[in-house]
Formats: C-alpha cells, structure tokens, sequence
C-alpha cells in the first residue's frame, strides 16, 4: 500500500529569522492549519527554531533541524545537542546532507553517529545518501549509495525509532534546477528497498521506513516523481523557499 507522503523543505542557511518567521507565516495560511494528506516537515537554520515552533503550535506543519551532535553534552563548542533539539520540539532531523559530507567532511561514522543519536532521543532522522556525478560515471551509484546506508544504520535500534526516513539525492542534481528523471530515482528506491528488507525484513522496512526523492524537484516536476509507487515524498531545497512552489509541491503529493 502506497504510503503517506512527506514532504520536507531545507531552508538551509538562507533566511535570517525575520525572514523565516515570515516565510512560517505564509506558509500556515497557504496550506492551512492541518496538511492531512501530506506530511509536511519545514527545517529552517537552528536560531529561529524556537520561534518557528512556537508559530507551528496547533498545526500539523512539524519542525525539522539541519543537522545535529551525537553528545547529550559537554565539551563541544558550536554543538548542537539532541537535547536542546528537543526543548524546541523539534522531531525530525536531517544527518549526513551532501553539503556536510563534501563541505564539513562528515564521514560514514559521523552520520552513523548522528543517526544513533536521533533515535536515542527520540528524534526522526532523515538519512541522505546519494552519489556525485564522477560516481554516477564510474557505473558506482548503487554500490556508493548501498555503502552509505549500510554504514548510516549500523547498529542503529530500530525499536527505538518513532520513524527513519531515508532521501535518496544524487548530489549532482542538487540545485542545479534539472531534477533526475522519476524512473532514475523509482530504480534507486527499488535498490534502497531491497537493501532494507535485506537488512531487516519487509515488515520491518514497512513498518519503520520511508523513502523519499530529493534533487531540484519543483512544482513542475513533483507529481512526476510521486506517481512512482516507491517515491513516499520529496525532500526540497531551492523549491521550498518560494511559498508558491513549495505549496504546489505538497498539493501535488496530496493526490497520491
Ligand atoms: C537538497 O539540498 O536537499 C535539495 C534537494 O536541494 P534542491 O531541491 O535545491 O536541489
């Protein structure tokens, strides 16, 4: 059965917290108090958390962070614990973002951290994986995105976790504006699939997983990747900073 899809923006480092609340704002209004056919999951900068989940109170629209540290606390400055992620009510998270791992030079073992850590604390991971386009080239997509996962969900307890969403993202789509083609990404989802009810079971995979598609997907695009059976969302980068956009790709996903 078809599940329901989630669709998660990255706001990246783009917006000042003036310009987030206003874009929570819009964003309420345009989509309504309750998304009930879509799940929706708005992830800005860390410093307007705070004031973003106060604006979310009493909408379904959940809060996201961009990333997180696997210590409860301690000696790490400019950290952000899993701890102070909860006190803003916080229950997504994404690990393991192509940015982090080719700008900050996240490792395997740090997102496998960082997962451990979400699932620990309640938190909802969104594992992304994905290969650059050398990778592509050299005929390596399956076996770079197959090595990611596996390292991500090492000795993760799935009875632990509320929910582990895995985004699929060839990084070289990545804000460029020409999404892969949706069959590309289903033949992904397939291989991600395979991989999870390989690991653990399909029940389990069922009951514990979604896959989801990121990579210039926009208003346009949207309804083709989630016409794909195995596509259960999108995660959203460039798209979800325009209301407009970002509202037609959810509206899209409500018809699956
Ligand atoms: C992303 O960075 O996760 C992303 C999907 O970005 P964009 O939609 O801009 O390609």
């Amino acid at each position: 059965m078809p599940k329901k899809k989630i669709i998660i923006a990255n706001w990246k480092m783009n917006l000042i917290e003036a310009e987030t609340v206003l874009l929570v704002k819009e964003l309420i209004k345009e989509l309504g108090d309750s998304p009930e056919k879509v799940d929706v999951v708005l992830c800005p900068s860390f410093i307007p958390l705070d004031e973003v989940s106060k604006l979310l109170e009493g909408t379904n629209i959940k809060l996201g962070a961009q990333d997180i540290f696997w210590e409860t606390r301690g000696t790490y400055t400019g950290e952000i614990s899993p701890r102070m992620l909860q006190e803003w009510n916080c229950e997504y998270v994404i690990v393991g973002h192509s940015e982090r791992r080719q700008n900050f030079k996240e490792t395997d073992e740090m997102v496998n951290k960082k997962v451990i850590a979400a699932v620990e604390n309640d938190l909802i991971p969104i594992i992304c994986v994905g290969e650059t386009k050398a990778e592509r080239k050299a005929g390596k997509k399956k076996s770079v995105v197959k090595k990611q996962l596996l390292a991500a969900l090492k000795n993760v307890k799935l009875d632990r976790a509320k929910e582990i969403i895995i985004a699929y993202e060839p990084v070289w789509v990545i804000g460029t504006g020409k999404p892969v083609k949706p069959e590309d990404a289903e033949e992904m989802h397939v291989m991600v699939r395979g991989l999870l009810d390989k690991l653990y079971t399909p029940a389990l995979r069922d009951k514990y997983f979604r896959i989801i598609y990121g990579g210039s997907v926009d208003s346009k695009s949207a309804s083709d990747f989630f016409k794909q059976e195995l596509i259960d969302g999108s995660l959203v980068g460039g798209a979800s900073l325009l209301v407009n956009e970002f509202v037609g790709i959810v509206k899209a996903a409500a018809n699956y």
